[in-house]
């Protein structure tokens, strides 16, 4: 069927994949090269250095041509056997699949229930860990950013609670969300894996997953008995450390990796972290301002990547979607799992400025009101007073010198 083209670009305010800019796009636009050659390997030198800055880590990040799905696989594959316990909390859809994923791997999974609104609780983690005093659980794996919900998790808290009761599991966390848009530091927090993907505040298209691991998680892949074969650690590190891959990477998706870690550190990460902060107050400034509600039950746990909110009884939330799709060309994240057709998902990261942003909201607004919501005021307004208000972060050195 012929569909008229549609003028200017498509607002892809999903959280995930994100819009990918110009840039990114053009660093990628190159002929494929062979991979076992020099000039793959001085790019795979740049990545993998350039990731670990990333995610904040002097070990080894593990990158793979694969979905954000298959570097959970890779993180319970490599560091665990059948059977083993772990311990996973239910913040949302994406905690769900990744509990179902252990579960069909033969891992038995104590599975924290929880309300999709909130973050993960320490002392229930810290709770659950001195009770096993035979030391059997052998990981706990949280999502710092559950993407269903738009619901942040205080990682260091839960390396505190398990430190607390001197407990050895190993620490999983899935960042796939939060990575290069909300603060977040591998090795610092202690994390032991920590799982990422290129699709969302990384600013390229899908098609990468990451792990960055600890001394402690190798130690771990050693003794680890569940099968794994295309995601073995091994054969990745050993090749990478000639700056090579055991098999063949997704060499286009690496240059647009260099070319968005890059930008990242052109804007420089705090900047990029406080940018995102900035445009999620303002975002929840406007869904207020509409009388609506956020999703997140606690301001702290409010995550700057994404805001879900819900929509009144009695309306569908994918036909909100459908219809600031249809006039305005702007994709909204759908409600996942147990808020499907409640609640729908604004994405403010990866690659965007202030009137990306207040055009995004000014068509949520107005598919609000075809939907016909009756709005208790201008969200728009409300947005546009928070980024008048608030100064765009200025950068860590110019702040430095101000002192
Ligand atoms: C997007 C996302 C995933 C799934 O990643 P895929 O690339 O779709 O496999 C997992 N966890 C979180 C937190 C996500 O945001």
């Amino acid at each position: 069927m012929f569909e008229a083209r549609r003028a200017g670009r498509h607002f892809l305010q999903i959280p995930g994949p994100t819009n990918v800019p110009d840039r990114v796009l053009r660093a990628m636009d190159r002929p494929t090269i062979d991979h076992r050659g020099p000039e793959f390997q001085r790019l795979a030198r740049t990545i993998l250095d350039g990731l670990g800055r990333i995610v904040r880590t002097r070990g080894p990040v593990i990158v793979y041509p694969s979905s954000g799905t298959g570097a959970w696989e890779a993180a319970l594959v490599n560091t665990l056997s059948p059977g083993d316990r772990v311990v996973m909390v239910e913040t949302g859809h994406f905690a769900a699949l990744w509990k179902e994923m252990a579960s069909r791997l033969g891992l038995e999974v104590l599975f924290l229930d929880g309300d999709w609104r909130s973050p993960v609780d320490p002392e229930r983690i810290e709770d659950v860990l001195a009770r096993d005093r035979e030391r059997r659980i052998r990981a706990v794996a949280i999502v710092h950013n559950e993407t269903s919900t738009g619901v942040r998790s205080d990682v260091p808290a839960v390396r505190r609670a398990i430190d607390r009761v001197g407990h050895p599991a190993l620490l999983l966390v899935d960042t796939i969300s939060s990575l290069a848009s909300m603060d977040y530091r591998h090795e610092e927090w202690g994390v032991d894996v920590t799982v990422g993907a290129s699709q969302k505040g990384l600013m390229l298209p899908p098609g990468l997953g990451f792990n960055a691991v600890s001394e402690k998680a190798l130690a771990a892949h050693r003794q680890a008995r569940l099968p794994r074969s295309y995601w073995d650690w091994g054969a990745m590190l050993e090749a990478n450390a000639k700056g090579f891959f055991p098999y063949t990477p997704a060499t286009n998706l690496l240059y647009g990796l260099a070319e968005a870690i890059a930008m990242l550190e052109e804007e420089g990460l705090e900047r990029v972290f406080a940018r995102h902060d900035r445009f999620a107050h303002a975002t929840r400034a406007a869904v207020r301002a509409w009388g609506l509600e956020i999703v997140a039950r606690e301001p702290r746990s409010f995550s700057s990547s994404l805001t879900g909110v819900f929509v009144p009884d009695g309306v569908d939330a994918d036909r909100v979607r459908a219809l600031v799709l249809e006039r305005f060309d702007l994709s909204l994240g759908t409600g996942l799992g147990k808020l499907a057709r409640r609640a729908f998902r604004i994405g403010h990261l990866g690659d965007l400025n202030e009137p990306w942003l207040l055009g995004t909201l000014a068509a949520v607004e107005a598919g609000l009101e075809l939907a016909g919501v009756r709005l208790a005021g201008s969200g728009l307004e409300a947005a546009k007073r928070v980024l008048l208000e608030t100064p765009a972060a200025t950068r860590p050195a110019a702040r430095a010198a101000a002192g």
